[in-house]
């Protein structure tokens, strides 16, 4: 017999319409582009988004185009959240951070029809466009009177096509398991690699997150994600916050210290970034004595979560640790730590061991060790393996790649080292995967190391992140000269400045007259780093 309930499609336009008829006046507060504070509700945010998928119609996109969005965290960013999936539309989220060359690679790859940009990244999309040949047109979030001269071909203003409109067209309906976004994530590969979303995965996704066990979220919660909405699916904040109905905050352009503390002060309960974030902010709290009077959470994800940093927060602040780990591949959330019976008897310090792991996985995601062959590892809290995931939010394949990044199974291998212990909380050891994480962004190390090895007297190059109290890892080149020769720190730089950010480049510039390997002649990253402990290496700006 089949069920005979009714059938419901799970898409994320679903959300925003629960969110504007049940918590209509939940106020939806954002720092502006523009600079003045602006505050809407959800009812406010489905109106205009409404308008906005009525305005895509105009414009020609069609269910199933990809729309770029180069953004902040701002009223209007969530307004676009669900005005492109509205239209059956796919919203690329786009890191204005990235270099110039991994931007035009992500845009073409993803094959970007229009790209919405807050006005001051206007000149970043201004020195891409001319190497965006399907790119139709702009539309630049902001009003008349902001709206800046510009060569972007086919600009818009946003306020302007959305006040044009009536809003009563209503959603283009679109199957549950249609695309709605995309991120691309750097990971081990210099090649970036787009991870793409469907409505349902993030309808899914989103209920499991707001739980009581995870983000426990409830329509008296205020909730500020700092981390961007174009970071990893944007921690699903985005999604979880009308879900449950909460408030939400969304803090713009400026993430510094004072800025947030400022923004924090509109009732925020819950907030979320990475460590960096958190450290910067405590460091602020502690010389002008604030306090966080309204703060109740903070999920701390992306790297992993310094001791001190939970101690500070809840000896000093009142304000519970959540601490999480998840990708961009797994939408993002894997894991977070709350606190099951078993932990909650272990008294504080026992409950601060348990903080430092990631915690455990919701419903929807189920998780695994394993040996380099396959063979699954005891979950003994002390056996470290490859950490592997499946479920409806975590990716079957990249795009237009031809091969899925998940085995028969399901498994899909994260590329971190992890134990897990017989309750199935889960601690983060190491990273197989060849990568730098920085202040919660990634560097390439392949690439810095192929670009390197583009100077003549460069016989063999070695990226590594090494520890910094701040930025969690910087990255450092490591460098064996030819024979005779010793290229100039300065020079080899130069060489990678084209293809990297400036934050991405390396700190530092180190001679050796070998790098260690792996039985199978790659580098060996994990002994290269024991290496530099023994030579007693620091950081320049950690002598
Ligand atoms: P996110 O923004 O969720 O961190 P990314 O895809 O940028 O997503 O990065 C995912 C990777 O970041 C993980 O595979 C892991 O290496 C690292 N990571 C995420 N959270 C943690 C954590 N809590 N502890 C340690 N590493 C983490």
């Amino acid at each position: 017999m089949l069920s005979m309930m009714q059938d419901w499609p799970l898409r994320v336009t679903s959300i925003i319409d629960h969110a504007a008829k049940y918590h209509a006046q939940r106020p939806v507060i954002g720092r502006s582009v523009e600079g003045p504070i602006v505050t809407s509700s959800w009812a406010e945010v489905r109106e205009k988004a409404l308008r906005l998928t009525q305005a895509l119609g105009r414009l020609g996109i069609k269910p199933g185009d990809v729309i770029g969005c180069m953004a902040w965290n701002t009223v209007r960013h969530m307004e676009v959240w669900y005005g492109v999936p509205g239209a059956g539309a796919v919203l690329h989220s786009l890191n204005p951070r990235l270099s110039r060359e991994q931007l035009i690679y992500i845009i073409n790859h993803a094959e970007d029809r229009w790209i919405f940009c807050d006005l001051d990244v206007v000149p970043v999309l201004e020195g891409l466009a001319g190497d965006l040949p399907r790119v139709a047109g702009y539309v630049v979030m902001t009003d008349r009177a902001h709206m800046p001269e510009t060569s972007l071909p086919n600009a818009h203003c946003y306020e302007e096509i959305v006040a044009a409109e009536t809003g009563d067209g209503g959603w283009v309906p679109v199957d549950e398991r249609a695309a709605c976004g995309i991120c691309y994530t750097s990971g081990t590969t210099g090649e970036p690699k787009g991870v793409v979303y469907g409505h349902r995965s993030n309808v899914l996704h989103a209920m499991c997150f707001v739980q009581v066990d995870m983000l426990g979220l409830s329509c008296n919660d205020v909730m500020m994600p700092v981390v961007p909405l174009f970071h990893a699916n944007g921690w699903s904040t985005g999604f979880s916050a009308p879900l449950a109905g909460s408030g939400m905050v969304l803090p713009g352009r400026h993430l510094d210290p004072a800025s947030l503390y400022e923004m924090l002060g509109h009732g925020v309960t819950v907030t979320a970034a990475v460590p960096t974030v958190w450290l910067m902010l405590l460091a602020h709290l502690r010389e002008n004595g604030l306090k966080l009077p309204d703060l109740e959470r903070v999920v701390i994800g992306g790297s992993s979560c310094p001791r001190a940093v939970i101690e500070a927060f809840q000896d000093d602040y009142g304000v519970r640790v959540l601490h999480a780990w998840g990708m961009t591949e797994t939408s993002p959330l894997g894991t977070l730590c709350s606190f099951k019976p078993e932990v909650r008897s272990r008294g504080s310090d026992g409950q601060l061991d348990c903080q430092l792991t990631v915690g455990h996985p919701p419903f929807t995601v189920d998780l695994a060790i394993r040996d380099d062959d396959g063979n699954a590892l005891p979950w003994d809290g002390e056996t470290q393996g490859r950490l592997q995931i499946r479920g409806p939010g975590v990716v079957r394949r990249y795009l237009k790649k031809d091969e899925d990044a998940a085995d028969a199974e399901n498994w899909f291998d994260t590329g971190d080292a992890a134990t897990i212990d017989p309750l199935g909380y889960v601690r983060i050891t190491d990273r197989f995967k060849d990568v730098i994480k920085s202040g919660g962004e990634w560097i390439s190390s392949i690439e810095m190391e192929n670009f390197a090895l583009g100077h003549p007297d460069v016989a063999e190059a070695a990226a590594v992140g090494i520890p910094h109290p701040k930025w969690d890892e910087r990255p450092v080149l490591v460098v064996v000269p030819q024979p005779g020769k010793q290229p100039p720190a300065d020079e080899i730089i130069e060489r990678l400045k084209p293809h990297f950010a400036k934050w991405q480049l390396p700190d530092d510039v180190v001679y050796v007259d070998e790098i260690p390997h792996t039985a199978t002649g790659k580098i060996s990253k994990l002994k290269l780093r024991q290496m530099l402990d023994e030579m007693d290496y620091r950081l320049p700006d950690q002598h």
